[in-house]
């Protein structure tokens, strides 16, 4: 703290990221980021890009980036938004769609980033409990707001909503704006892109960071009507001039390009988490049904916090969240078969 500080930068509370060692043979189940590598396409893109043409600026419109999301997704670019990962996403969003005077409306058990930038954006948190099972009831989000916004599948817990239920909440909601974190719709579920072109109150908020294998190239994008874009290029231009890099533009372009590579690691993905699940479950934990690259177990005689400090004697690092109602819980991070079966090995003598 410093004399220098103004009150405002005194009261905030900022993000705590998941712990990032440097120690090299650990089996990393912390930060859901995933176990197999990039698209080799997008690799190689990047890699050309590493030239003399870095001494240029990158496209500030981003727009080979848009036009490969559109063609994934089947949009127009102009439904298209890229920033620097989805937190600067996020942000972004907060600025330009969340009212003030009306309560935003989010999970009090979900990703940690809402509330600290409810603080920073001058938004009013409302948390809405989960239900008995951990998931989240949409009905409980039929009240006054100045915007809703919640991870599908939810995070920490992995549990999915339907895109029924979210269509209903959005048929629901038509004055204020509904975001859906899509962090981890990859491995499992059905993308809210779908709804976009019939809800101008639906904006969609992706990341390369956990399907695409890419959490250290930074990227994000959303998917809404052309108006929602407009407001976020706005807030974007009046904060950056050039929100991605021309490595981080070629690299995330080929990876969308290359849908074999990327289904074919979602879907070892998600067979290590089944398989996971299923260990886990042999074991006496109670594990939630997660449609994310991670599980959110508790066993009922084991503390999670001794849990979670036995396995990282062992060289093996979890999440545990010491939080009302979760304090039990440990969020692991799927990872490759052998880190898994270390993992469960080490459960097992525990
Ligand atoms: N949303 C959720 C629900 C997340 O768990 C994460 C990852 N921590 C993010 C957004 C941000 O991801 P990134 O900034 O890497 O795109």
């Amino acid at each position: 703290m410093s004399k220098f500080w103004s009150p405002f930068v005194h009261d905030l509370v900022p993000y705590v990221p998941g712990e990032q060692p440097k120690m090299t043979r650990l089996v990393k189940l912390n930060t859901n980021e995933n176990p197999y590598g990039p698209s080799p396409r997008a690799l190689a893109a990047m890699r050309e890009q590493v030239s003399d043409d870095l001494r240029l600026y990158p496209d500030p419109n981003c727009d080979l980036l848009k036009q490969a999301v559109a063609d994934y997704y089947g949009v127009e670019p102009s439904h298209v938004f890229v920033g620097n990962g989805s937190d600067e996403v996020l942000a972004h969003a907060f600025q330009a769609f969340f009212q003030q005077g009306k309560p935003l409306l989010f999970p009090d058990i979900s990703y940690s980033f809402y509330p600290v930038y409810c603080g920073l954006y001058g938004v009013e948190p409302k948390q809405i409990p989960l239900d008995e099972n951990f998931a989240i009831d949409l009905d409980d989000y039929r009240q006054d707001n100045g915007g809703i916004i919640f991870p599908n599948p939810n995070a920490p817990t992995g549990r999915l909503l339907t895109l029924d239920a979210i269509e209903q909440l959005l048929q629901a909601n038509t004055e204020s704006l509904v975001l859906v974190d899509e962090a981890y719709i990859d491995f499992g579920g059905q993308s809210a892109i779908a709804l976009v072109d019939r809800y101008p109150n639906l904006l969609v908020v992706q990341t390369l960071s956990k399907s695409r294998s890419l959490a250290g190239l930074r990227v994000g994008l959303a998917v809404g009507q052309p108006e929602l874009i407009e407001a976020l290029e706005r807030i974007k231009n009046s904060f950056n001039s050039y929100p991605l890099d021309r490595v981080a533009l070629a690299g995330a372009a080929a990876s969308f390009a290359d849908r074999e590579y990327f289904e074919q690691t979602c879907n070892r993905v998600i067979a290590s988490r089944e398989q996971m699940t299923a260990q886990l479950t042999a074991l006496g934990f109670e594990v939630l049904p997660s449609a994310a690259n991670f599980v959110f177990a508790r066993h009922p005689q084991q503390d999670a916090g001794e849990l979670a400090a036995r396995l990282r004697e062992q060289g093996i690092i979890v999440r545990h969240f010491r939080q009302p109602r979760i304090e039990q819980f440990l969020r692991i991070t799927v990872g490759t078969d052998e880190q898994n079966a270390e993992l469960i090995e080490a459960l097992s003598g525990i």
